[in-house]
């Protein structure tokens, strides 16, 4: 028994396409799997920030465009989002724990989305106070003169390594003495973080709070190469990043998407991966589940020996555990789930209480007779899941 199919670290861009993609995947009658996100800030990641855009050459969707989009996805499908901190994540063998700071869950297969690691804590303050530069400055220039506009007579913070000289010569020719600038020099080793406290950002220094209305940190001024996710043991590459195959695969039941598999750092590679890795961990799940491969028609084309199970549920076993994916509501004599409805009777009642995930259908059916018809209903309609 376990708490979810996938669990997804993360809520950046890869993070929700892979748990909406490993949910429910839109082939003919594929049964869908349980999926929770775990990400330590809302959902959003750093698509969510400022002026971050997915741009082709002639379209853009701006800021926050593909996450609302995807976010809606994510509710519709009752996703759990959980905001905790992801502290490790353990291989059982045949399960992962996923420590966090709040507790453990424990999963079939998990999405390691989490984004680069930042250079502190920065992450719990981006798009407030506290923002950076990355990509170029070309669309800074815009962000500096609203904010030297709006913000005149307040103070920024700029934080960088020693070729933060660059970016501070851009704004203080923008800014032309409206805002106090302050410098902090940032060596790997003086800077312990960021809080936010009445109305004021500071940073904090082995000795000293740097206090600002605003903080710029100039990412473009680090070094961008040794960031990795710690919170898994696997193979990385010579700059930290870790390793995938082409199928976002790490090790068995573990895959990776997005900023953590390092450079090209944008939106679109972090969505491609984050579908890629949600339906292989779907194609995991799947073959653990009912011991054969998934009919993901259309993503995989796959050539299988006997006749195709595309419109077929595979067999129920005893020793699944049906889980509901969906909440319900009861109305006119009906029970309505999102995509489908059962009649009010009492066995339907008793039977949807014992689809916890907990209970073995084998047990359910000991206690209510046959009950296959209206679980295949429900895993037509997506609002069940088999557990293992
Ligand atoms: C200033 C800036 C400008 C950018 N401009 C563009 C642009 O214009 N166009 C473009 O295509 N790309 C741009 N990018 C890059 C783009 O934002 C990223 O490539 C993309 O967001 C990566 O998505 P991701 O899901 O891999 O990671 P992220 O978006 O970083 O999401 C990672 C998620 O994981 C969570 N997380 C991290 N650690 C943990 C943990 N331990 N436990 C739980 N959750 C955790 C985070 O809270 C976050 O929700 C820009 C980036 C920045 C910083």
């Amino acid at each position: 028994m376990y708490d979810r199919d996938v669990i997804v670290v993360g809520g950046g861009p890869a993070g929700l396409s892979a748990a909406v993609r490993a949910r429910r995947v839109r082939t003919y009658n594929l049964h869908s799997s349980s999926v929770m996100v775990i990400s330590n800030a809302p959902p959003g990641g750093l698509a969510d920030w400022t002026k971050v855009r997915m741009t082709g050459d002639g379209w853009s969707h701006e800021k926050g465009e593909v996450i609302d989009k995807l976010m809606n996805d994510i509710e519709d499908y009752s996703i759990p989002v959980k905001e905790e901190k992801v502290l490790k994540v353990k291989d059982q063998g045949d399960t992962f724990t996923v420590v966090t700071d709040e507790g453990e869950y424990t999963s079939l297969a998990v999405i390691v989305a989490a984004g680069m690691k930042m250079t502190w804590n920065e992450r719990e303050y981006f798009g407030g106070k506290l923002f950076g530069t990355l990509k170029g400055y070309r669309f800074m220039e815009d962000h500096f003169e609203k904010l030297c506009e709006e913000e005149e007579g307040k103070t920024i913070v700029f934080v960088g390594t020693e070729k933060l000289d660059k970016t501070l010569e851009l704004f203080k020719e923008i800014n032309q003495e409206r805002m106090e600038v302050k410098k902090v020099i940032d060596h790997g080793k003086n800077i312990r973080g960021y809080e936010e406290k009445d109305d004021e950002i500071m940073v904090l220094t082995e000795d000293e709070e740097i206090h600002g209305d605003h903080v710029l940190i100039d990412f473009e001024s680090y070094q961008l190469d040794a960031i990795t996710s710690d919170i898994v043991e696997c193979e990385k590459d010579e700059t930290g990043f870790i390793k995938t195959d082409k199928r976002s695969r790490v090790n068995e039941g573990l895959f990776a998407a997005g900023d953590v598999t390092g450079p090209p750092f944008s939106i679109a590679k972090a969505v491609g991966e984050g579908t890629t890795a949600g339906l292989e961990s779907y194609r995991y799940v799947y073959r653990k589940k009912f011991g054969e491969e998934a009919p993901v028609f259309a993503f995989y084309p796959i050539h299988q020996e006997g006749e195709p199970t595309y419109f077929e549920i595979p067999e129920l076993e005893d020793h699944h555990r049906p889980k509901l994916l969906d909440d319900y509501e009861i109305e006119d004599g009906r029970i309505i789930f999102r995509d489908c409805e059962l009649e009010k009777k009492e066995e339907n009642i008793r039977l949807l209480q014992l689809c916890d995930g907990e209970h073995r259908l084998g047990e359910i059916r000991d206690k209510l007779g046959n009950v296959d018809a209206v679980i295949k209903e429900l895993i037509h309609g997506k609002a069940l899941t088999l557990e293992v």
